[in-house]
């Protein structure tokens, strides 16, 4: 039975399809949405659709950015020879946020996962490897401490330590599952500096 029209469905069915969002709050959404005024809806709707088409990856690092380099790699203070490997933009964010690491990034987007069926050629990897062939001295991963994020640091390392390359790992103070964007800065540096060799 259609309880609602098939428009309030249909975004229904839009909105619960993103992360995070269960059906009872899509509902809550999308009614939420229709009761704006026409203009909110079509700055919302107009925000969502430029950001999509004028972000890309940074030709680097991968992050996400509106320029062909992002602020990060575009900074000529910053120690090209450390490359910081994360899981996400948001995790570079995080350490960013520190205001203390001095080297660059490498963004993977996503994590290997044979249960979800995301193998090394799903993830920002082959980026990784292209930028070794410039001077990097040290990669520290820095993907999270979940299953999927120690699968992708041992792949990496095993990848890489053929090259030469030294490779760390973040300490583990991060506990199991965690998110690095939902840690704080002083346990995120304390992370970093407790790198270990992989
Ligand atoms: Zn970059």
């Amino acid at each position: 039975m259609d309880l609602y029209s098939g428009y309030i469905n249909r975004l229904i069915e839009e909105l619960a399809g993103l992360p995070g969002i269960g059906t009872k709050s899509a509902q809550r959404m999308a009614f939420h949405l229709i009761n704006l005024p026409k203009e909110r809806v079509q700055r919302f709707a107009g925000a969502i659709l430029e950001a999509r088409e004028n972000v890309r990856y940074c030709k680097l690092c991968c992050t996400l950015t509106d320029q062909e380099l992002c602020p990060v790699c575009a900074n000529p203070r910053r120690d090209k020879s450390t490359v910081m490997v994360v899981e996400n933009s948001r995790d570079l964010a995080a350490y960013e946020k520190t205001g203390k690491y001095e080297g660059v990034y490498h963004v993977l987007h996503g994590a290997i996962s044979p249960m979800l069926g995301i193998g090394p050629g799903d993830i920002k990897l082959k980026e990784l490897i292209a930028r070794l062939a410039h001077d990097v001295n040290e990669v520290i991963v820095a993907t999270n401490s979940s299953l999927e994020g120690e699968t992708t640091a041992m792949y990496i390392s095993k990848l890489i330590k053929p090259t030469g390359v030294r490779v760390t790992r973040i300490a583990s103070g991060v506990p199991v599952g965690g998110d690095l964007e939902y840690i704080d800065e002083v346990t995120l540096l304390r992370a970093l500096e407790g790198r270990t060799e992989l």
